[in-house]
C-alpha cells in the first residue's frame, strides 16, 4: 500500500501539479500507512488524522497544487469566496460529469472540510492566500488522485476561459488581468519534440497493443494532458482494439479490450464509454480515407477554445454542449488546418456524440486530422498507427493556445 501512495504521490509531482514535498496521500488498511515519512508534528498529518476520523473513507489526499495551478486555483477561489457562491463552476464535460463543481472553503479545520467532502469528492481550501486540495476515496487511493488531477484541469479549464468571457463581455478589472499575468508568467512552454512512436500498419493484436500503449503513455509524458481521462483505439480488420472505461491514458497496460465491429464479441461492459462513437468513426473511415487509429484526450487549450464563442446573444446559449448547430472551426490558415468544434454528450442518447464526431471527423482531409467536441476534448485520426495522430493531438492543442492568447491579445485591454 505504501508503495502505491507513493507512486501516485510521485506521478503528480512528475506532471508539475504539485512541488515534491507538497502532496500526501494517506490510505487505511489495519492503520494509516502514508505516501512518505510525516512528523507528528507536521500539522497535515493531524487535520489528515481528524479527517479520517470523521469520515467512512479508505484514501485521502491533501495537496498544494504548483505553479500555474496554485495561481489559477488560488484566483478561482478568492473570487468564490468575494462573491459568495463559495464554489468554482467549470463549464468542461468532465467537470459537469465527473466533479459537477468544486467546493471552496476558508479553511484548514478538519470540520469544514469534511461538510465539503460529504457534497463532493474533493474541496478546494484558500489558506492564507495559497490553494490547497483535499480529495477522498472511498475505496482507493487511485480515485484521491485521480479527482485531484481533474481539478487541477478543470480549474485550468475554467479559468482561461472565464478570463475570455470576461473580456468579451468587456468586464474585465484591473485585479483580474493582473491576476492574469501572474498566471500566465507561469505557464511552462510547450514541448516540441516528437516521440518515437511505432509505425504501423500493424498486422496482430500485440503489435497494436504495444503501440496504443506507447502512444497513451506519450500524451500524459508530453504534459498534452493534466487528467488521465481519454480514450485510444485502433482498427485490425474488423476488431477494434479500444481502451477500458475508466483507465488511464499512461497506464493502459491490461486495460485494452478487443470488440468486433459486427457487435458478435465485445467486452461491452468494460470497453470505453465512446465506444460507440470510434466504431462509427471507423466505419465512416472505411468508405472514405480508411484511418485506423484514434487518439483522444482533454488537452487544455483545445479545450479553452472550444468553450469561447463570441455569440453573447446565441438562443442556444446554456445547451452548446448538446444543441450547437453554428458551424464552428479552429483554423489555422497557414497551414490550411481545419479542426471543426462540434456538440455532443458522452454517451449514445440522442445529443450523444456518437452522432456528432463520426461526420466530423470523417469530413477532414490532409495531415492534421482532428475534431473537437465542446467543452470535452480532441480526437484526432491517424492513417495506420499514433505517430499523425499524435502529432495532430500536439499540433492542435499548440495551435489553440496561440490562437487564445491572439484572441485575448485582440480583444484586451478592456
Ligand atoms: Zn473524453
Amino acid at each position: 500500500m505504501i508503495t502505491l501512495l507513493a507512486k501516485y504521490a510521485a506521478k503528480l509531482t512528475a506532471t508539475g501539479l504539485c512541488a515534491p514535498g507538497d502532496v500526501l496521500l494517506a490510505a487505511l488498511d489495519d492503520e494509516l500507512g502514508w505516501s512518505q515519512v510525516v512528523e507528528s508534528s507536521d500539522p497535515r498529518r493531524g487535520l489528515m488524522e481528524e479527517i479520517f476520523a470523521g469520515m467512512s473513507i479508505s484514501a485521502l489526499l491533501l495537496a498544494r497544487p504548483a505553479g500555474v495551478y496554485q495561481a489559477v486555483m488560488a484566483e478561482l477561489a478568492r473570487q468564490a469566496l468575494a462573491d459568495g457562491s463559495r464554489s468554482i463552476t467549470p463549464g468542461d464535460c468532465e467537470t459537469r460529469t465527473f466533479l459537477h463543481d468544486l467546493p471552496v472553503v476558508d479553511s484548514l479545520h478538519a470540520v469544514v472540510i469534511i461538510q465539503a467532502l460529504r457534497q463532493r469528492k474533493g474541496c478546494v481550501i484558500l489558506h492564507e492566500g495559497e490553494a490547497f486540495v483535499a480529495a477522498f476515496g472511498s475505496v482507493s487511493p487511485e480515485q484521491a488522485y485521480v479527482t485531484f488531477s481533474s481539478m487541477c484541469f478543470a480549474s485550468f479549464v475554467a479559468y482561461f476561459a472565464d478570463h475570455l468571457r470576461t473580456l468579451r463581455a468587456g468586464a474585465m478589472t484591473d485585479q483580474r488581468r493582473a491576476a492574469f499575468a501572474r498566471s500566465t508568467a507561469l505557464l511552462q512552454d510547450d514541448r516540441s519534440d516528437r516521440p518515437d512512436l511505432l509505425p504501423g500498419p500493424f498486422e496482430d493484436e500485440d503489435a497494436a497493443r504495444e503501440a496504443m500503449i506507447q502512444a497513451g503513455r506519450s500524451t500524459v509524458e508530453y504534459g498534452l494532458v493534466d487528467s488521465y481521462f481519454g480514450n485510444i483505439s485502433y482498427r485490425l480488420g474488423d476488431t477494434i482494439l479500444i481502451s477500458q472505461t475508466g483507465s488511464s491514458l499512461d497506464e493502459l497496460g491490461a486495460c485494452i479490450d478487443p470488440c468486433r465491429m459486427d457487435g458478435s464479441s465485445c467486452a461491452g461492459l468494460t470497453a470505453s464509454s465512446e465506444y460507440s462513437a470510434h466504431k462509427a468513426v471507423y466505419e465512416a473511415e472505411l468508405a472514405q480515407n480508411g484511418a485506423r487509429a484514434i487518439l483522444h484526450g482533454h488537452p487544455r487549450f483545445s479545450v479553452i477554445l472550444s468553450l469561447d464563442c463570441p455569440r453573447l446573444d446565441c438562443p442556444k446559449l446554456g445547451e452548446c454542449h448538446r444543441a450547437c448547430d453554428t458551424a464552428r472551426a479552429v483554423v489555422d490558415a497557414t497551414c490550411g488546418m481545419a479542426v471543426p468544434i462540434v456538440p455532443g454528450e458522452v454517451g449514445t442518447g440522442p445529443f450523444g456524440l456518437c452522432n456528432t464526431l463520426p461526420q466530423a471527423l470523417t469530413g477532414t482531409s490532409g495531415e492534421k486530422r482532428g475534431a473537437i467536441v465542446y467543452g470535452h476534448g480532441l480526437f484526432t485520426l491517424g492513417a495506420v498507427d499514433f505517430r499523425d495522430a499524435f502529432a495532430s493531438l500536439m499540433d492542435v492543442e499548440h495551435f489553440c493556445r496561440a490562437e487564445y492568447f491572439r484572441r485575448v491579445g485582440e480583444l484586451g485591454p478592456r
